[in-house]
């Protein structure tokens, strides 16, 4: 019997099966597609966007440099854009809101509150299938096992475990994991509702010639009559015509069809000559109505679906998949503190939703009437200040986010800042082993002993930061959340943040 079994090898399935195999768990991963690369059509439609708390969350398990080259070779809008924290290379990406493009050089990145520089940057666009291919060899080095070609369609829960089957082949685990996507058949199979909105538009990624392409203008364009992108890779095209989502995901769009969305929603008469690749997608938000059923769990895109607007969806199904894999491992090993586990749906569930709410808040401005119109000219001069764009990144960014884990202190709950010592010890390179890690400032090392306590669960590390942000200490999950932190009287509480984290004390 594994462990944890978790359906779907996309990038969330195999992200949580490295933080599970970093942990010491025994993990096998079904995914229903039998080659790596099947479900992919080639670039440029695999390209997605990291933002600084996903590859902070490759930095922290020392994959940045890797994530990197996921990146390396794109031109034109797939550009790798690395920019910010580390302050070598200009401002951050912060993209558009419902298709107004911001001006990077507006954010004011003083005005965010416990930030500190750090290698990991704060948009970073990758390739897909590769970023899959990078996790799945070091999920494999970790001794995951991955077995393609299985789609599952049964998963019958039990007291004590669960059997998960894929045609004639059944699989025991204790625990099971849907990272399978947003049509999630462990979602279905477990009989969690999946509730939101219906879409309001269809959406199309492709790579097509155009005859007198110039009649399109490069980048993003919002139009009365839906939104059209021309990107600097040749041929690579994005539209959005609101037509209730009506296009059916099934049927492949022919180029008479996508000349005619293209027409209307760009206001010209360009003609396309040939159509390459085509991709479909809409604005349905909807989101798994709890995260856990019994020894059931979703992550990912199983877990909520909205429109790509934004580019949130990878970055929120890792986010879940760290949150998650650490929790999971130490409920496997018996050391988790009691209840640690909901707190996966507690925290994560509410992320989710607000995520939802800001896709649907970009397609709320950009419905195509008078009203929408008039009124997005004012968000957009709003959008276009420096506090409107700083707004924009923080959201995007993930920057503003934080979890109600109390008002100790306000970096309870956080993404912990990137803290060094003036030794070069930095908090990300001590979170490779996926421990907790408590960083003493005080002169006197006063966390010391209390620490030794969780040794086996919470690195410690001691030292004069560079910037400690006025603090003494700081307690950090394995997800890079600050669990506890103190300005005066280090000490203080500590051991209560430990054991609500980390359980009972080694005795
Ligand atoms: C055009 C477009 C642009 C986007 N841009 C961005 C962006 O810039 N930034 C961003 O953060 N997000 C973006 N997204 C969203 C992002 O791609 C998804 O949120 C992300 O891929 C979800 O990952 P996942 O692992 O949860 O699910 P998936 O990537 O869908 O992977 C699910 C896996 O499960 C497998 N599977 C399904 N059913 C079964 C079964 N029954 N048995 C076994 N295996 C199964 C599938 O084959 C697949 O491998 C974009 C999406 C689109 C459509």
């Amino acid at each position: 019997m594994y462990d944890v079994v978790i359906v779907g090898a996309g990038p969330v399935g195999l992200f949580l099966a490295c933080e599970l195999g970093l942990a010491g768990c025994s993990v096998q991963v079904l995914e229903m597609e039998p080659e790596p690369d099947s479900r992919w059509q080639a670039q440029p439609l695999d390209k997605r966007g990291l933002f600084g708390f996903s590859t902070g969350a490759f930095y922290r398990r020392g994959l940045l440099d890797a994530l990197r080259e996921t990146s390396a070779g794109m031109t034109g809008h797939g550009a790798p854009v690395v920019a910010g924290a580390d302050g070598t290379s200009g401002p951050p990406a912060v993209g558009h809101f419902a298709g107004v493009m911001l001006d990077p050089a507006k954010v004011d990145l003083a005005a965010l509150p416990y930030r500190l520089p750090s290698p990991a940057p704060d948009s970073l666009m990758i390739r897909l299938p590769e970023v899959e291919a990078l996790l799945a060899e070091r999920a494999v080095k970790l001794g995951v096992e991955i077995q393609r070609g299985a789609p599952v369609d049964a998963v019958v829960q039990h007291d004590e475990h669960v059997v998960v089957s894929a045609g004639a082949d059944a699989v025991e685990a204790r625990w099971v994991v849907g990272c399978d996507g947003g049509r999630s058949a462990v979602r279905r199979l477990a009989g969690i509702e999946f509730t939101g909105t219906e879409p309001e538009f269809t959406g199309y990624v492709m790579v097509a010639t155009l005859a007198g392409p110039e009649k399109l203008h490069p980048g993003m364009h919002a139009t009365p009559t839906g939104l059209y992108l021309r990107m600097g890779v040749d041929g690579a095209l994005g539209m959005m015509d609101f037509d209730g989502g009506a296009f059916d995901r099934s049927r492949q769009p022919t180029r008479d069809h996508l000349q005619t969305v293209l027409r209307r929603v760009s206001g010209t008469d360009v003609t396309l000559t040939d159509v390459q690749q085509v991709s479909t997608f809409t604005d349905r938000a909807k989101q798994a109505t709890t995260y856990r059923k019994g020894r059931i769990l979703l992550a990912g895109d199983a877990a909520h679906i909205h429109s790509p607007l934004g580019g949130q969806g990878l970055n929120t199904g890792i986010g879940d998949a760290m949150n998650l894999g650490w929790k999971l491992a130490a409920t496997v090993r018996g050391h988790a503190p009691d209840g640690l586990l909901d707190t996966y749906d507690e925290e994560r569930r509410p992320v989710g939703a607000q995520v939802l709410d800001w896709s649907r808040a970009q397609v709320a401005v950009m419905r195509p009437d008078r009203g929408t119109w008039a009124a997005r000219g004012v968000f957009r001069d709003l959008l276009e200040t420096r506090d409107g764009t700083t707004y924009v990144f923080e959201k995007m960014s993930g920057s503003s986010m934080r979890y109600d884990l109390g008002d100790a202190h306000p970096l309870v709950g956080r993404n912990a800042p990137d803290f060094l010592l003036e030794d070069g010890t930095s908090l990300g390179k001590l979170m490779r082993d996926g421990l907790g890690v408590v960083l003493d400032f005080t002169a006197e090392r006063r966390l010391a002993g209390p620490a030794a306590a969780w040794r086996d669960r919470v690195r410690y590390a001691a030292g004069t930061p560079v910037d400690g942000l006025g603090l003494e200490a700081v307690l950090v999950r394995p997800d890079g959340t600050v669990a506890w932190a103190q300005g005066g009287d280090a000490g203080a509480g500590f051991e209560e943040a430990a054991s609500r984290w980390f359980g009972r004390p080694t005795a």
